[in-house]
């Protein structure tokens, strides 16, 4: 990377790098449960749950991309085997075997959930040392936290329309 970019990074870029390896193992997995799951979801409201585990793909593979670029710039090489997202992740991959949409939804859900805790975990330590992979880390986290609150959304509205069949 550029020497005076570098110079600005105020912890161990290996160290970071590791963390960065890892955030994008766990965006490719993350793509991967959503792409699938919306194409096997099943029960009421599978349009709507469809189209936003959909969006969700979209972005979780944007966010792959944003990491891997950090990557590249830093000096580092993105994973180049997906055998390897399976070694690095932190948040998992949770097949999308049981179609239900809750079940889907949940799964999902728990998925964010961790994505939340590493990205803030890397919020806090770049904060003071290093302020691009800062800013970056700052729009997935804001990404990551409207994700889940969109299905967390959907579950209350899924909840709330059986409740309504059942009375
Ligand atoms: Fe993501
Ligand atoms: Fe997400
Ligand atoms: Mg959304």
């Amino acid at each position: 990377m550029g020497s005076k970019g570098r110079e600005i990074i105020g912890m161990d870029v290996d160290e970071l790098l590791n963390l960065l390896r890892r955030a994008f193992s766990d965006e490719w997995l993350a793509y991967y449960q959503y792409w699938l799951g919306a194409k096997v979801v099943k029960g009421p409201m599978k349009d709507a749950v469809g189209a936003e585990l959909l969006q969700h793909a979209t972005e979780e593979l944007l966010h792959a991309d944003m990491v891997a670029m950090r990557i590249i710039q830093l000096g580092g090489t993105p994973v180049t085997k997906p055998e390897e997202w399976y070694k690095l992740t932190n948040c998992g991959y949770d097949a999308p075997d049981d179609p239900n949409v809750k079940t889907i939804l949940n799964q999902n859900i728990k998925g964010e959930q961790c994505a939340i805790g590493v990205y803030k975990r890397l919020m806090d330590i770049t904060k003071d040392a290093d302020p691009v992979t800062y800013n970056m880390v700052l729009q997935i986290l804001q990404q990551e936290v409207e994700h889940e609150e969109d299905l967390q959304a959907l579950l209350e509205d899924l909840e709330l329309m059986i409740e309504a069949v059942r009375k």
